[in-house]
């Protein structure tokens, strides 16, 4: 399958028949199914349809498949690397009826949703029974969406990501065959794990509709800080030394001072325009004190100052608000503009230079950017601004964000650390793993997928 595929309007009328959330050619429909948070050229699908259960996206995938019409899921539509544009038309599968929280049992501390369930929902709904899911990606995204990209967030550095919290989920292959893997298990050695083969998937090897989810305790005592550091360098360095030295922080993340410039602007806020750590501390009173503490020495020595702390609920929230809206913010600063966002991660101890590598190259270019990340997973983004009236800017860009992805490779780091391959990180994918490593990944689709159905053109080419 390589050119675009049209769905009849006979093959529109059965997909009528098997999925009861509707079905539409509707041009702001099909608009908005062809495109995700990033500035990919967005593309149409021919159809959008919504099934409401397993059985009917069984159907659904089982006449595709027979017909070779190529399906992609879709679930926010907030992923940044072109994941969701359906590069060669078809369906584009909007699961989003699917949003059924199926049952919480706080004794086993888990929780079964179905896949369109989205993450601000799930957290209301578990805060009634003292729980908490902990995987928060900026986006308000789709529990199944946040899946297929092995999604992570701020709290990662305590809680992990979607691939160490999603314990077992349902999903059906592109024949139609539905299966569950994992187990409501803590522990289970039985097999391959398939559950970690469709995390991150990317909607390539299956559509995931129910999944069994890890949720913690809300912790008796949270508690917010904010730090400012003189360069750069010097907050990267601070914020890997806290993690060497083993002090349990929920969350640690670094914004450059233009940042800072934005979401002060966008939230009204008056932090200070300087590069700034946030940090939150989770677990009992005297706990969360001495992690405090322990940091607040830390940072120090690194020159951070105006250490300031908070445990007012409000004004932690706030804070972590200002932080989840920095993408739009940085938007809102220049009208009219589009956001090319990276994503890279490194091993700890190469961070600080990743950060200095990245940031001169960015500082060689005339567009506007800003760094920020979760430096305490030693992953980190650049927002980079761009003009969609000038596309040669983005041409510019995309070229630049290659030779970045290529330095931080070399340095032992990964193209992604959350965001996923999609259709835009192809290449980096071979030069990470290697053409071996990317052959197997082939394979595995070939066996799961033989027709190249699902979402084609996503982490490789046909
Ligand atoms: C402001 C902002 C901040 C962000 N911050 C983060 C962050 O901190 N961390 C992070 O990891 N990401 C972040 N993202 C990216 C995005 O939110 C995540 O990639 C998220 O997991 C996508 O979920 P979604 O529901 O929007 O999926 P979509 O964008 O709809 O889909 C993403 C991919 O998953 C596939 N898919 C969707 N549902 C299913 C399903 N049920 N079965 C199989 N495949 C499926 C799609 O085909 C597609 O390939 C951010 C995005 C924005 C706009």
């Amino acid at each position: 399958m390589q050119t675009r595929v049209d769905v009849t309007p006979d093959q529109i009328a059965t997909l009528q028949t098997l999925a009861t959330g509707g079905v539409s050619t509707n041009e702001s429909s099909l608009d908005q199914h062809g495109h995700d948070e990033s500035a990919f050229t967005p593309v149409q699908p021919s159809v959008v349809v919504w099934p409401c259960t397993t059985q009917e996206v069984s159907a659904v995938l089982s006449f595709c498949n027979q017909e070779r019409i190529p399906v992609v899921a879709f679930g926010a539509g907030t992923s940044l690397e072109g994941h969701v544009v359906p590069i060669y038309g078809g369906v584009s599968l909007d699961l989003t009826q699917m949003n059924r929280i199926i049952e919480v049992r706080p004794d086993d501390l888990l929780v079964r949703v179905e896949t369109g369930v989205q993450r601000k929902a799930l957290n209301e709904k578990l805060s009634k029974d003292g729980l908490f899911f902990s995987v928060d990606p900026g986006a308000d995204a789709t529990l199944g969406g946040m899946a297929a990209t092995g999604a992570a967030g701020t709290t990662t550095v305590r809680y992990g990501s979607m691939r160490e919290n999603v314990m077992a989920l349902t999903a059906v292959l592109a024949d139609g065959t539905v299966i569950h893997t994992g187990r409501q298990t803590r522990k289970l050695s039985a097999g391959y794990d398939l559950t970690r083969l469709l995390v991150g998937s990317e909607g390539t090897l299956a559509v995931i509709t129910e999944l069994t989810l890890r949720v913690f305790g809300i912790p008796e005592k949270m508690a917010a800080a904010v730090v400012r550091f003189p360069t750069l360098a010097d907050g990267v360095n601070a914020a890997t030394a806290i993690v060497r030295s083993g002090i349990a922080v929920a969350r640690c993340e670094f914004l450059d001072a233009k940042c800072i410039g934005f979401i002060n602007a966008f939230d009204h806020l008056t932090l200070t325009e300087l590069p700034t750590i946030f940090f939150e501390f989770h677990g009992s009173p005297q706990g969360v004190e001495e992690d405090a503490q322990s940091v607040k020495e830390i940072v120090h020595e690194f020159g951070g100052s105006e250490f300031e702390w908070t445990t007012q609920e409000e004004g932690r929230r706030k804070l972590w608000q200002a932080r989840h809206n920095s993408h739009w913010a940085t938007l809102a600063a220049f009208p009219g503009m589009k956001g090319v966002s990276t994503d890279m991660a490194v091993p700890l101890s190469k961070l600080a230079e990743a950060v200095a590598v990245v940031d001169v190259m960015l500082a060689s270019h005339p567009f506007p950017y800003t760094v920020l990340g979760h430096v305490a997973d030693g992953n980190f983004h650049s927002q980079i601004i761009t003009d969609p009236n000038k596309p040669e800017q983005l041409i510019e860009i995309r070229h630049l964000v290659h030779e970045m992805t290529m330095k931080i490779i070399e340095m032992g780091g990964t193209c992604t650390g959350e965001h996923g391959i999609g259709a835009g990180k192809i290449s980096a994918l071979v030069a990470e793993t290697g053409k071996e490593a990317v052959a197997v990944m082939r394979a595995i689709k070939s066996v799961l997928d033989p027709h190249s159905i699902l979402n084609p053109g996503k982490i490789f080419t046909l």
